[in-house]
């Protein structure tokens, strides 16, 4: 059985459901269909998401919602014309989420979820009725009839484990099941959404919990590629990545997969096979637990992720004192303030942090207390820091790449403010200023490409 998903560009438009359509049919072990919200028909459109987190706001600040559901509706009923389904189709979706506008929530951010949510509701059920109109048994089956349990508040929540529990209880019906991503219910009922593209997350979970032999994801491209093709002209695909390296390329910005959709299916050792909706017979890119280390010096794949801070302390015999890094972390943790990246030295620290967890008054706190607690002598912030990750898994076979790498950088006149050799052991992570990604990225890609690197 295969867990098989599609992205919201794969069902933007009725022309792109024949074709979602036609792979469902090509193979019949593709059992469990997840989908995502209407993505962008063209370049400038609005994904159905946006759209949907506008009328949260509209609903909120009791504006007329009834605009914005007709834009939002109009999406549905293109698709629904295309495929001359029956009106009430969309009819019904409308009365759906205008009910929707008159209950109340929790708070504005579970309001703002539940809303959030319908891209993916409505679209579920439209497919379903669009694969049966073409002969397809396929049904519509919801996350909480399958027993998909989130823990959390919105804008953090996990899967609870009594999820897989529940998914080993489920019995197909005679049907393909078509599944909406990105949400599920938590212990009270209520809705709650996995981060954007998360329908991704979705899928691993039903991959892992229905026991999949696979999970393809189809996407609009047909390869996950080894630099992003907007910083790097015509950059090689990638065949095979493992499930670590693809970890450390999505968490740097390659977006083709859910950086946290990969957990559940590494803890049940299933594949991912990327492929595209536009040209499903490629092959596509398969991440899987490992793969052949031919190229000993092979870099997979290079990323960079901008807007983060450095804070750097400096004091003498860091090393020697007992609970320095405990009382730092304590301090950031009190602030609420998660960190990426720790490299230190004997003397020296820095904490890599995503600047939207900082505000200039948590930064200004957070000096004060560690200035009260830890008299470093020497305290800066570095703002304006991109994260370049340079990944592959015979990195650290190589004894000559790092010293390459920082040649190259230098003669890409970038000045890397951090290096960290990462403990993943796979990957090299170095933080340069924003304005310097791009160069950084393609000079290290240029090593890759020229030299086997
Ligand atoms: N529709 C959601 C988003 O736009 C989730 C997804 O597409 O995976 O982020």
């Amino acid at each position: 059985m295969k867990v098989i998903k599609f992205g919201g560009s794969s069902l933007a438009t009725g022309a792109q459901l024949e074709k979602v359509s036609r792979i469902i049919q090509a193979d019949a072990q593709r059992r469990v269909i997840v989908v995502s919200a209407p993505g962008k028909r063209h370049a400038g459109d609005t994904k159905v998401t946006d759209l949907l987190k506008e009328l949260a706001d509209a609903v909120l600040s009791r504006q007329d919602p009834l605009p914005l559901i007709d834009v939002i509706l109009a999406r549905y009923s293109e698709i629904q014309t295309h495929f001359a389904l029956a009106e009430d189709v969309v009819a019904k979706l409308r009365a759906h989420l205008i009910s929707l506008t008159q209950q109340t929530y929790s708070s504005a951010a579970y309001l703002r979820d539940a809303f959030m949510a319908q891209g993916e509701h409505m679209n579920a059920q439209l497919v379903a009725a669009v694969l049966k109109a073409q002969g397809l048994p396929a049904c519509f089956v919801s996350p909480q009839t399958l027993g998909i349990v989130l823990a959390g508040q919105p804008g953090h929540v996990q899967v609870d484990p009594q999820t897989y529990r529940n998914l080993a209880q489920f019995t197909f019906p005679d049907a393909d099941i078509v599944v909406p991503g990105f949400y599920a219910f938590d212990a009270q009922q209520r809705i709650v959404t996995f981060p954007r593209g998360g329908s991704d997350i979705t899928g691993s979970i039903l991959a892992r919990g229905l026991h999949a032999d696979l999970y393809e994801n189809f996407t609009d491209v047909s390869w996950v590629y080894a630099a992003d093709p907007h910083l790097v002209k015509g950059p090689r695909a990638i065949n095979t990545v493992t499930y670590r390296e693809m970890r450390e390329l999505a968490y740097a910005g390659f977006s083709v997969f859910n950086d946290e959709a990969l957990i559940p299916v590494i803890e049940a050792n299933i594949c991912v096979n990327i492929k595209n909706t536009n040209d499903p017979t490629a092959p596509g890119t398969l991440i899987s637990p490992t793969k052949n280390v031919k190229h000993h010096h092979h870099i997979t794949g290079v990323a960079a992720k901008k807007d983060f801070t450095a804070l750097y302390l400096h004091r003498y015999l860091i090393n020697a004192q007992v609970g320095f890094t405990l009382k730092l972390l304590q301090i950031l943790s009190n602030y609420g303030v998660p960190y990426e990246h720790m490299p230190s030295g004997i003397d020296d620290l820095t904490v890599i942090i995503d600047k939207h967890e900082l505000t200039a008054a948590k930064q200004q706190a957070i000096t004060e207390e560690v200035q009260a607690q830890i008299q470093p002598d020497t305290l800066e912030w570095l703002d304006d820091l991109a994260i370049v990750m340079v990944v592959g898994e015979g990195l650290y076979a190589s004894i000559d790449l790092v010293p390459r790498i920082m040649v190259a950088l230098a003669d890409a006149g970038v000045t890397p403010a951090v290096i960290n050799q990462g403990a993943s052991r796979i990957s090299l992570m170095l933080a340069v200023p924003n304005a310097q990604a791009q160069a950084a990225v393609q000079a290290i890609y240029g090593l890759s490409s020229n030299h086997h690197a």
